[in-house]
């Protein structure tokens, strides 16, 4: 996945990469022009845009209490106005043609008698709704919560088109379990995936997040991956994700993880 950046996209084709996702940033403007901009570099270079992914102002990734506090449609004071940023993000994804938009909702409440769960299901109802009236998914992506707590979510809101964007690097990050188990159970929702590694929060430190590494030098085990990918018939993109703050060891990351994934084929 790449951010709404036009070098960013330049070094995306230069790696000879014909699909992909498009992450907008909380403040970036949502302008018919940038559309049409965007719009045409992707058809000039016969781009597929596979998902337009959405982050919000505000968010914080800093420890796990802290995504939890302001990540997605959790936090009730900034819900209303990030849900109408959504939907714009879903009118702007549409303006582009991308089939799926996405984003992080946050850590979902495992109790239904909580009143943040039913605001959330109704939240993410609406959202729902908006994008199929669009011809589009809504993915949410994985790892903040176990994955039988997203099962129970997904099934309470009830939308055919709410599917799941399949992070495993999360799963190992968050410590919500394995991985490969997580995916069996979730396979029916899932639409996307993200190539991304890591490694487990440190022992005795339950709050803290796990560390991200260059894909196949974490936890994750991308062979194993890879072989459950294929035992549940997934046959959409292997999107590279890599959220490195050093911008030239990110993009030497992402270049050898697509080298990797590319050998495999
Ligand atoms: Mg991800």
């Amino acid at each position: 996945m790449f951010w709404a950046e036009r070098d960013d996209f330049g070094l995306v084709r230069s790696l000879g990469l014909h699909f992909g996702q498009l992450g907008i940033p909380g403040g970036m403007s949502l302008t018919p022009d940038a559309a049409n901009q965007w719009k045409a570099s992707f058809a000039e270079t016969g781009f597929t845009l596979v998902t337009v992914f959405a982050a919000f102002e505000g968010e914080s990734y800093a420890d796990i209490p802290t995504v939890c506090a302001t990540v997605g449609f959790v936090p009730p004071a900034t819900r209303h106005a990030r849900e109408q940023r959504f939907i714009e993000v879903s009118d702007f994804a549409a303006r582009l043609g991308a089939p799926t938009v996405a984003c992080h909702i946050g850590c979902v409440p495992e109790d239904h008698s909580d009143p943040d769960f039913a605001a959330m299901r109704d939240l993410v109802r609406r959202v729902c709704d908006h994008a199929a009236r669009l011809g589009q998914a809504f993915a949410l992506e994985t790892g903040q919560e176990r994955p039988e707590v997203l099962v129970d979510f997904i099934r309470a809101v009830d939308r055919p088109n709410l599917r799941v964007n399949f992070d495993p690097a999360n799963m190992v990050l968050y410590g919500s379990g394995d991985p490969v188990e997580a995916l069996r159970l979730l396979a029916p929702w899932v639409i996307s995936v993200h190539m991304k590694d890591g490694d487990p929060p440190p022992a005795g430190k339950p709050e803290a997040l796990g560390v991200e590494r260059p894909l196949g030098r974490g936890a994750v085990s991308i062979e194993r991956f890879l072989a459950a990918l294929k035992g549940i018939g997934f046959t959409g993109p292997l999107n590279v994700e890599r959220e490195a703050e050093d911008q030239a060891e990110r993009w030497r990351d992402i270049a050898s993880a697509v080298q990797q994934l590319t050998r495999r084929n």
